[in-house]
């Protein structure tokens, strides 16, 4: 699943090309990638004629607003795409939306496993969209003391908790194994059996390699590309995320796996102790 970093990378891909246009219609090939406000009758008929004032970002959704308070939600969930096309490029069975502009662009919305979806609001249907109000602050605009006390008095392991996108938005489970790692913490570890330096330590990391993943365009995995087909390359630079059984880059033990919150972590068991073992963490099964 595309995470912060790789949906700000599309939304920079996207903003040159869309904001400032005009709608001038819109194709649904696939009715259930229309969620929300509006279906996609009605989106279709109140779509055509607006212009594109600005292309945002928000956790893990896209958002593109309308004039006259129209905002388009996108979460790419496991496979979804928004891809600008070149001119003589064909939609494909997997191209469920299709925005016309008014100098020809074309804006596919892709999506293989169809969980992604557009969901149409007006602003104050965003703000009330359960999912939308219940996000956590942007890592990226808190700092990180502010992100640490988010932590407080929170039950649960702590990889969980930085999943947890009421807790903190945008970040999944490349971002925090990375972010683990670098701050030296067990993914399983109790958040109660955090000190505060640690969690310090932690939203830091977490800020760090989510503002690294942006500057590497982030990270293809799976059919991650921007707007425009690029890759990114922060995958180059992993640690420790789908490393299991590789070493640890810095001491060359053998990385190790765990689930936590239902999903895989990987880790070294050298140099992430924090919060765990001897602090009663746990519950750990290597392998
Ligand atoms: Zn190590």
């Amino acid at each position: 699943m595309p995470e912060l970093p790789e949906v700000e990378t599309i939304a920079r891909s996207l903003r040159p090309a869309l904001e400032g246009r005009g709608v001038v219609s819109l194709e649904v090939r696939h009715a259930g990638a229309v969620r929300g406000g509006l279906d996609a009758d009605m989106l279709l008929r109140s779509l055509p004629g607006r212009s594109l004032l600005a292309v945002r970002r928000r956790a893990k959704l896209m958002l593109l607003e309308c004039s006259g308070d129209l905002i388009l939600a996108f979460h790419l969930k496991m496979t979804g795409r928004l891809h600008l096309p070149a001119p003589e490029e064909a939609p494909d069975k997997h191209t469920h939306l299709i925005f016309h502009l008014d100098d020809g662009t074309r804006l596919f919305f892709m999506d293989v496993r169809k969980f992604g979806y557009c969901a149409a609001f007006t602003e104050a249907q965003l703000q009330a969209f359960p999912f939308y109000a219940s996000l956590g602050p942007e890592p990226l605009d808190t700092a990180p003391e502010a992100l640490a006390r988010r932590l407080d008095g929170r039950r649960g392991r702590i990889k969980a908790l930085l999943l947890d996108q009421t807790v903190l938005a945008g970040v999944g489970n490349i971002y925090a194994d990375e972010a683990l790692f670098r701050a030296g913490l067990r993914p399983d570890a109790p958040a109660q059996a955090l000190s505060a330096p640690q969690k310090l330590r932690l939203m830091t990391q977490v800020r760090e390699v989510l503002q690294e993943g942006i500057d590497c365009c982030g990270a293809s995995i799976r059919n991650y590309v921007n707007a425009r087909g690029d890759a990114g390359a922060f995958q180059n630079t992993f640690n420790v995320y789908g490393r299991a059984g590789q070493p640890c880059p810095r001491c060359a033990a053998p990385l190790v796996k765990v689930t936590v919150a239902g999903r895989t972590s990987t880790f070294c068991q050298e140099c992430q102790q924090g919060g765990g073992g001897g602090a009663g963490g746990g519950g750990m099964a290597p392998g």
